[in-house]
């Protein structure tokens, strides 16, 4: 079936829908190639990449368009059967901070529309963006190809204003008002959870018929617990690889390093810690795992600088970012893993913390309050006074036999979550977005048909 023009947009053939046969994910500011855990790149890449794997494996084709950050990149990836990333040329062929990106939507956006204007007409049937900036880029695309957007936020400007770390910068006016024409021109809003859905409506008078929950998931494959009867050995393991001690208390903190994160609150804990309980202090190792980002990026060094201020930099190691199994046998390595966020749209290390067997201490704010059950799978602590946070994590420290029942909870509560269901839902939502759009272009035809017919034009 031939195409239907209208002024506004095109009607795809009917056999078509409302299952979409090819998706146009929108990432631009950070690349499903890079690795997760520095500078940009986090749980929007993770989540992006085990999507679109889910996607493909039941039969869905997905090209992720994504800005050419280096020299020699090839215009194609295929990261899987059925995942090719778009590399498209905008700015400079090196990274960009996000508040310079705005003033390369323009070229990334007719990037874009050329790569699908050179395909056979229709080639997508819906575009999922991610991030704002993503968004801007959705809402052009969709208008031209008349197809459904649906968006995920990840973050939001008026939230993460509302919950400010100290000395980080707050998100533009210009953001907020971004996403506010996001929110208004999306087909669906895919928010991570019930706390989410309610910001987008209450904050961003989102049509709360458009927001859809949809729960991120965890490779239960790859973060799993150590072989029962293992655990023991599998942590000695780990921890001599990674130069740990094998006695002692290991807590870890896995993300990327900026004001927003909160590593800093584990620093003043593990002081007030031996402020406390100086004995129990004296074995304990805090590693902080991953590279600097955003505001953080101004003083990569600061979190080295305020542990030697606190005198506690012989407790305290670093590593660099993790990747797949390495980072599975860090989670196992650990006591206990620590969130201490002053806000999460979801919080995926903490989930797959708990899938590796391993409870979590996180703040209770924003997704986080979902991704952990309280005193079930670990611990929800309100707001961030280390002495709060010296005083829960000692305690679990000194108490194996309910960290090893908060072990146990962790495991089933992540159980619940997988990929392979996030990108089940996500299908409905698509197909909702699809069907709906439908009747709306259906509807606008008769109308202009009725308009014309009445000799209006
Ligand atoms: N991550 C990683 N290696 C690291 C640090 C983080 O692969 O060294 C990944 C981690 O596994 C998780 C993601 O980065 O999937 C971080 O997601 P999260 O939702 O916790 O935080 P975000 O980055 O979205 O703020």
């Amino acid at each position: 079936m031939a195409d239907v023009q209208s002024g506004r947009a095109r009607l795809r053939p009917a056999q078509s829908w409302p299952t979409p046969r090819r998706v146009a994910t929108v990432s631009v500011h950070t690349s499903p190639l890079d690795q997760p855990g520095t500078g940009d790149a986090g749980g929007m890449n993770v989540y992006v990449v085990e999507v679109a794997k889910q996607l493909a494996r039941v039969g869905v084709e997905v090209e992720i368009f994504t800005r050419a950050t280096a020299s020699g990149l090839p215009p194609v990836v295929e990261m899987t059967p059925g995942v090719r990333v778009r590399h498209i040329m905008s700015g400079p062929l090196e990274p960009l901070p996000k508040e310079d990106l705005p003033a390369q939507l323009c070229a990334f956006t007719t990037g874009v529309l050329r790569a699908e204007a050179a395909r056979a007409p229709g080639f997508y049937d819906l575009i999922h963006s991610h991030y704002w900036l993503s968004g801007q880029v959705g809402w052009l695309a969709k208008d031209r190809w008349g197809v459904p957007l649906v968006h995920t936020a990840h973050t939001l400007a008026k939230v993460k204003n509302a919950q400010l770390a100290v000395g980080d910068r707050p998100e533009p006016n210009a953001r907020v008002i971004g996403e506010e024409q996001v929110v208004a021109e999306a087909d669906r809003l895919v928010a991570n959870t019930q706390v989410e859905a309610r910001d987008l409506i209450a904050r961003y008078d989102a049509d709360p018929e458009r927001v859809a929950v949809v729960a991120p998931g965890v490779d239960l494959e790859r973060f799993r617990p150590a072989a029962a009867g293992r655990e023991t050995a599998a942590r000695r393991d780990a921890r001599r690889r990674l130069g740990l001690p094998e006695q002692g208390y290991v807590v870890v903190f896995v993300g990327r390093i900026q004001p927003l994160k909160a590593p800093d609150v584990l620093l003043h804990a593990v002081a007030a810690l031996r402020r406390r309980d100086p004995r129990l202090a004296e074995q304990l190792t805090l590693l902080v795992v991953g590279g600097p980002s955003g505001t953080g990026l101004d003083r990569p060094s600061a979190l080295i600088e305020l542990g030697a201020t606190l005198g506690v930099s012989d407790a305290v190691r670093f590593l660099p970012p993790q990747a797949g199994d390495d980072l599975a046998a860090l989670y196992r390595a650990a006591d206990l893993v620590a969130v201490p966020s002053h806000n999460e749209s979801f919080g995926l290390v903490a989930l797959e913390a708990q899938a590796c067997g391993t409870p979590v201490v996180a703040a209770a704010v924003g997704g986080l309050v979902t991704a952990v059950r309280d005193a079930t799978s670990g611990i929800l602590i309100d707001g961030h006074d280390p002495v709060d946070w010296a005083r829960v994590l000692g305690g679990l420290l000194a108490a194996p036999g309910r960290r090893a029942e908060l072990a146990r909870g962790a495991v089933a509560h992540a159980r619940q979550f997988s990929w392979a269901r996030t990108a089940e839902r996500l299908l409905e939502v698509y197909r909702g977005a699809v069907t709906d759009h439908r009747g709306r272009i259906t509807s606008e035809l008769a109308g202009d048909a009725a308009a014309l017919g009445a000799g209006a034009w």
